[in-house]
């Protein structure tokens, strides 16, 4: 039977231009739908005996605020359960991942304008043709934009462009985490709620390509920061960026490491069903796929 994931980023009413929200009422939606034609489960029950429909997990990245106050009340008062993902690093060394900080710079400054001053700043001639990864992107210098920051230019080159623009908008990094990202006391709500919580990263890095160090530097300190104050052993893991460049050497790579510490599966970005033959690593489709929005099948 043919199981499927979903991948949720932001639910919100669309405003920023930096990220292409899911508006909430479309989110309701898709609910109906799921629920039409899937059992909806948390990952561990993906273990457990079917039911007669095929299995739906949803899935969320990043832990945005949006998540906390939109999608959870409305998978709360329908008894929907759902998979959120915690990111430790902001909360340990208050440092916001260069992802982020890209799709809050872009939603307060053109992509136009930010492509212009990378171009001014830096070399990007490889820029153009290695800029794939962002191919669901339609607009083109946003696609660029993405690519530059997040993975052609070094952590600090990015962080040079994009972060005098944030401070000024905020003033504070604590301000802008605070606003940005589900806090302390909001997951111990979303804990208590019987969603499932698992791991998304550290700092937000793409897989370096050394498993053993990789899992020491991104994924062990987000569980154990799970295990002190949430007080349970997360046992899934969404990597970020789905792995980046390097995901199908991850996929090889971190499974037996993540296997050994415990770990019972992860959620890739990749787009497909899943069935018996992936059991670790879980496709997932995006929800712009997901009728009424769209049309995966
Ligand atoms: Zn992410």
């Amino acid at each position: 039977m043919r199981d499927v994931a979903i991948m949720y980023h932001y639910v919100q009413v669309p405003g920023l231009k930096g990220i292409h929200p899911l508006h909430p009422d479309l989110f309701e939606k898709q609910l109906d739908w799921v629920l039409q034609n899937y059992e909806v489960v948390v990952p561990d029950d993906l273990e457990k005996p079917r039911q007669s429909k095929p299995r739906c997990v949803i899935t969320f990245d990043d832990a945005t605020k949006d998540q906390y106050e939109i999608a959870f009340p409305i998978l709360k008062s329908r008894g929907i359960p759902a998979y959120f993902t915690f990111m430790s690093g902001i909360f340990t060394n208050r440092k916001v991942p260069v992802v982020h900080l890209v799709h809050a710079a872009l939603s307060f400054f053109t992509d136009e304008e930010i492509w212009e001053e990378i171009c001014s700043k830096f070399d990007t001639s490889q820029v153009k043709e290695n800029s794939q990864i962002y191919s669901y992107e339609p607009d083109i210098y946003r696609r660029y934009n993405k690519y530059a920051l997040n993975f052609y230019l070094s952590e600090e080159e990015s962080r040079s462009v994009l972060e005098p623009k944030l401070i000024e908008k905020f003033q504070t990094w604590d301000r802008f985490i605070e606003s940005y990202y589900i806090n302390l006391d909001e997951w111990k709500v979303i804990n208590h709620a019987g969603m499932s919580i698992g791991v998304h990263a550290v700092d937000h890095k793409p897989y370096c390509g050394v498993a053993e160090r990789f899992f020491a530097n991104e994924i062990k300190p987000c569980k154990q920061f799970i295990q002190e104050h949430l007080g349970f052993s997360p046992k899934w893991y969404t990597p970020a960026f789905g792995g980046g460049t390097l995901y199908q050497d991850m996929i090889l790579k971190l499974r037996p490491v993540l296997e050994k510490e415990g770990f019972a599966g992860g959620f890739t970005t990749l787009a497909g069903f899943n069935d018996e033959n992936n059991r670790f690593w879980l496709n997932r489709f995006d929800c712009n796929r997901i009728p009424p929005v769209g049309n995966f099948e």
